[in-house]
Order: structure tokens, then C-alpha cells, then sequence
């Protein structure tokens, strides 16, 4: 072994090394066992100004790489080489298969026709007689080729189901999440969003009129139900919930409570704010001519009757509710088709 053999190689030169030898024998036909690689990885590597100007000249006058002529070269330049050496090189060949693996997408074609030079290790060392140490290492190291391109495309392949089933999984999730979360015959946000978006706010408010409510119910609706019955009955809690969607927007939340009854959360909106909403909403309602899709027989008028309350800072929740369904029944009682302010909370200032 000459000086220059002792001369350390970064793993990224070996690698880099690595990848030009193994073309390079292939092209000239060297069948890549151990002994040629440590000759052509030396000519690659061009340390060694001999070895390099003999090759390149049996090159040059295409001269092929016969058995013997390969021995020869061993022999003449690298029969030094021990198994120290090819351990390293085992681990460098093994190093550049994981940054192949690693690489695959990227690389592509160039990482293949690597894998088929890899191919070529694989034949050519099962031929082998001599160096059995040698031998078994670069047995080894097929093994582990072979094991590393299958794990790789298993990986791939398990990967791209798994992100299918996470995908799959998140719709799902998150149809079901539309489904608990909305009421289904109008679309809009259900009770349960309702209590919880109120208690949401509610724990921020620190001001008197920082937040309002309307509680809206249609006047007379069971009267609807007994002359149109059950179906006209929906297409009319249909269309007042697209009313109350005209009317709000941002931050504000309309919801069904139940039945014929809606509540509006209105977020930043005091009393006064929120009693003109109510007033537009009731205003809209007394003036839809609605008539029935089949037989095009109006409806007559259908109105609703509102309640109004504000939150008061520190509050439960629910009272707040229960203020606004008191104005309600305050405006059942003067009459339907109205709007009332709660009286518990018309006293306080408001910034809308
Ligand atoms: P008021 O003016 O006092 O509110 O009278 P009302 O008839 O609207 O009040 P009541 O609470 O007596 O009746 C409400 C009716 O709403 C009774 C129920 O059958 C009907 N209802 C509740 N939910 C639905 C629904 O989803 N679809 C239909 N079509 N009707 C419903
Ligand atoms: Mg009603
Ligand atoms: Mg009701």
C-alpha cells in the first residue's frame, strides 16, 4: 500500500467516490467484486499517479478487463488492502445506500440506475472465490441493499396509506364535527354550539353591553302546522333561519334553540345595537309574502316576537337567556309581532 492509501477520505468524498466507481466499472465491463472495486476506487479516487496512468491507458487503447488483467492490477496496487479497508468501504457503501434511500424521491433516475449498479454488487459478489472475510462482508451488505430497497418501498407504500387514512380520517372527523355541531333542517348552528359559543364569550366580557342576545319565536306557529301541516310547517322555520342569516354576520352566531325558537348572539353589540337587529328581523318576517310551493296558496303573515337581553359582566350564562326569553314573553303578551328590551338591563349604557 502506498502513502497516499493512508490519506483520509471524508464520508462525503467516499460517498462522492463511491458513486463514479461503480458507472465506471460497469462501463468498462469490470465485474464489481471486492478486489476490482479496490482497484477502480483507487483509479476513481486518483491518489495513487501509477495505478491511475496504467488504467487510464489500458482505457484509452481499449484494452478489455479480462479475469487475469484484473488479478494483475490487484496484485500490482492494492493487494495491501485489508479487511479494515473494506469494512470502511462496507460502511461507506451502506452510509450512501441510507442517503440514497433517504434521497430516492429527489434523486430519481439517478438513485435507480445507483440501485441497478447495486444489482451489479449483488450478482457479481455471489461469484467471488477468494477473501471469504471480504466475502461474507459484501454478502452482508447485499443483504442489507436488498432489505433496504424493499424496507424503503415498504415504507413508501405504508406511508401513502396511512397519510390516505389520516385524510380519510380528518373528513370524517370533520363531517361529524358539521354534524354535532349543526342543526339539520336549517343548517344552522344547533344548541349545543349556541351554550357553548355564550359561555365562550361570557368569560371575556368585562363590560356591561359587550354582548347581546335575541331570542326569536314565530308567533301562532301551531296554527301553521294545522292549516299547512308538518312539511309547510319546516319550509317555514327554513326561511326564517335564512332571515336571521341575512341578519348577522362576523362574529354574530345564529342558532336554533328548538323547534319554532332561534337565539342571536351578538358579540360586541349592546342593547340598543341589538334591538335594531331584532327590529330588522322582525320587520323582515311581517313583510315576507311567503306562499306554498305547491299550490302557490299564500302563507298570510307569519310573524315572530323577539326578546332582547345584554350580559351583564359576571353573570351565569343562562340567566342571561332566561332575561331574553322573559322579553319574549313580554312580547307574546302585548300582542305578538314584537320586539321587548329586558327590563333588568335597559339601564345600563351601550356602546352600539
Ligand atoms: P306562540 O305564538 O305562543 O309561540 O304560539 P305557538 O303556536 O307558536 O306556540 P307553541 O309552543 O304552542 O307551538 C309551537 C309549535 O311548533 C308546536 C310544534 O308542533 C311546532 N314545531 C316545533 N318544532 C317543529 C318543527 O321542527 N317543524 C314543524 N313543522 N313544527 C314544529
Ligand atoms: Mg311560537
Ligand atoms: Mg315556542
Amino acid at each position: 500500500m502506498t502513502a497516499e492509501h493512508n490519506n483520509e477520505v471524508s464520508p462525503e468524498q467516499s460517498a462522492e467516490l463511491l458513486r463514479l466507481t461503480l458507472p465506471m466499472m460497469s462501463r468498462h465491463k469490470v465485474p464489481v467484486t471486492p478486489r476490482n472495486y479496490a482497484v477502480w476506487f483507487e483509479f476513481v479516487r486518483g491518489e495513487n499517479a501509477e495505478l491511475r496512468a496504467e488504467i487510464q491507458s489500458l482505457i484509452d487503447t481499449k484494452t478489455p478487463f479480462t479475469p487475469q488483467l484484473n488479478d494483475t492490477l490487484f496484485e500490482k496496487y492494492v493487494a495491501e488492502c485489508n479487511i479494515e479497508q473494506f469494512l470502511k468501504i462496507r460502511n461507506e457503501m451502506t452510509d450512501l445506500m441510507d442517503d440514497v434511500s433517504d434521497s430516492l424521491q429527489e434523486v430519481g433516475s439517478e438513485a435507480q440506475r445507483f440501485g441497478g449498479h447495486l444489482d451489479g454488487v449483488v450478482e457479481n459478489v455471489q461469484r467471488s472465490s477468494s477473501l471469504d472475510d471480504i466475502k461474507e462482508l459484501l454478502r452482508s451488505l447485499v443483504e442489507e441493499t436488498r432489505t433496504m430497497r424493499r424496507s424503503t418501498q415498504l415504507l413508501h407504500e405504508h406511508l401513502e396509506a396511512k397519510s390516505r387514512e389520516i385524510a380519510l380520517l380528518q373528513e370524517e372527523l370533520e363531517q361529524e364535527r358539521r354534524r354535532a355541531s349543526t342543526d339539520p333542517l336549517t343548517g344552522l348552528a344547533n344548541r349545543r354550539t349556541f351554550t357553548e359559543t355564550l359561555a365562550q364569550h361570557a368569560e371575556k366580557i368585562t363590560q356591561p353591553g359587550e354582548l347581546s342576545l335575541l331570542i326569536v319565536d314565530i308567533d301562532h306557529f301551531k296554527e301553521v302546522n294545522d292549516i299547512h301541516g308538518h312539511l309547510i310547517g319546516d319550509r317555514v322555520i327554513r326561511f326564517l333561519a335564512q332571515v336571521l342569516q341575512q341578519h348577522t354576520k362576523g362574529q354574530d352566531l345564529a342558532a336554533r334553540y328548538g323547534g319554532e325558537e332561534f337565539v342571536v348572539l351578538l358579540p360586541n353589540t349592546g342593547l340598543r345595537g341589538a334591538s335594531a337587529v331584532a327590529e330588522q328581523i322582525r320587520h323582515a318576517m311581517s313583510e315576507a309574502k311567503l306562499v306554498r310551493s305547491d299550490n302557490k296558496q299564500p302563507l298570510g303573515r307569519i310573524t315572530v316576537s323577539i326578546g332582547v337581553a345584554a350580559y351583564q359582566p359576571g353573570e351565569d350564562p343562562m340567566d342571561l337567556v332566561n332575561r331574553a326569553d322573559q322579553a319574549l314573553y313580554r312580547s307574546k303578551q302585548g300582542g305578538r309581532n314584537k320586539v321587548t328590551v329586558d327590563m333588568d338591563t335597559t339601564g345600563i349604557s351601550n356602546r352600539a
